[in-house]
């Protein structure tokens, strides 16, 4: 039953015709406990608000998929002005990006330079870009796009997920870029990817331990107290330095525990979506985990 829960929300979340319409609609069915807003100045002020109490973050100009190149050069355009208000505000805070939002579905050649031109303004303030890792059928031609960035650009890096067979070998080889891993948030095949949630859980640890005893930055973006509480008992026992890790969760999930760890004083990272297209985003959420769609039948009966 939960699986056929999750593939009809993966299936939604790939709807055009509904993000689509969505976009118009505006926030529904309680989107607004997972996404921060649709403007720069309202989500300058969240930023602000966890960064006081010792969170740091990373803002998602929500979208994927454009439809064209104007589209994507109008979506980069947007994420120059975030990067200018993570500046002139000195947020504590980076950035996480999608390549289809950027013509990766369109154009390969034209997603590397567009992504050239967003690198470059971050360079300049010193501001990290994360590429989201997104459906397989994008994988390669991402880890291509990094490929190529990497020759010019260091602070960029990327995501992998754990549900993935290659993960083992794809980390090996970015042993030296910033990465964040996750357990993976799409619905991808048995030929690529482990379906059962204990092998992709193990396959976390396994990954996230080797990379917590290497020298390179690891996000550990995860919900699941299980795998924390596994990591920090191995990070004491190994003494692993706190300036060579973090954890991260999505905005709105977990609040209580995001405020602990951060007073614990492990880093923490909040990823926060923002913006428009939302639906997406939400659907896949809703699709992870049954009580969130709870929440949005309450929302939807009550509001
Ligand atoms: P789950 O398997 O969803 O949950 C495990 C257990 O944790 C649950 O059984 C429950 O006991 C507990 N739990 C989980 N959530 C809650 C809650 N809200 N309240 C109480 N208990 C809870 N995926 C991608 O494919 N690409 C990306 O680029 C990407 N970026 C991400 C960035 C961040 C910061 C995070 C946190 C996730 C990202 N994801 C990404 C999504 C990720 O792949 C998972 O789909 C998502 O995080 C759900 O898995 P989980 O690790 O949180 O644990």
């Amino acid at each position: 039953m939960t699986t056929i829960i999750r593939n009809v929300f993966i299936g939604l979340s790939n709807s055009k015709f509904l993000n689509s319409q969505a976009k118009k609609w505006g926030f529904f069915l309680g989107a607004d406990k997972f996404v921060a807003g649709t403007t720069i100045s309202g989500v300058v002020e969240t930023v602000k608000e966890l960064n006081a109490k010792g969170i740091s973050c990373t803002l998602d100009n929500l979208g994927e998929f454009a439809v064209d190149k104007q589209e994507a050069t109008e979506a980069k355009a947007h994420i120059l002005e975030i990067l200018n208000a993570i500046d002139n505000e000195q947020l504590d805070c980076h950035l996480s990006v999608k390549l289809t939002q950027l013509g990766l579905n369109l154009d390969q050649q034209f997603c590397i330079d567009t992504m050239k031109d967003i690198l470059e303004v971050a360079e300049r303030y010193d501001i990290f870009v994360n590429i989201d890792m997104e459906h397989y059928s994008y994988y390669e031609m991402t880890l291509d796009v990094l490929d190529a960035l990497r020759e010019q650009y260091n602070n960029v890096g990327t995501v992998i997920q754990s549900y993935l067979y290659r993960a083992v070998d794809d980390l090996a080889r970015l042993n030296n870029v910033r990465i964040r891993i996750v357990k993976g948030a799409y619905k991808e095949d048995s030929d690529v990817a482990y379906q059962d949630n204990q092998d992709i859980d193990r396959h976390f640890i396994t990954l996230a331990k080797h990379r917590l005893l290497g020298d390179t930055f690891t996000s550990i973006a995860t919900h699941d107290h299980r795998i924390i509480n596994e990591l920090k008992t191995f990070v004491d026992e190994h003494g692993i330095s706190t300036d060579r890790f973090e954890f991260q969760m999505l905005y709105g999930f977990r609040n209580d525990m995001q405020e602990k760890l951060a007073r614990e004083g492990y880093p923490f990272c909040t990823y926060i979506p923002f913006g428009r297209d939302w639906f997406g985003y939400f659907m896949r959420r809703l699709a992870e985990r049954p009580q969130n769609i709870n929440l949005m039948l309450k929302d939807a009966l009550y509001t």
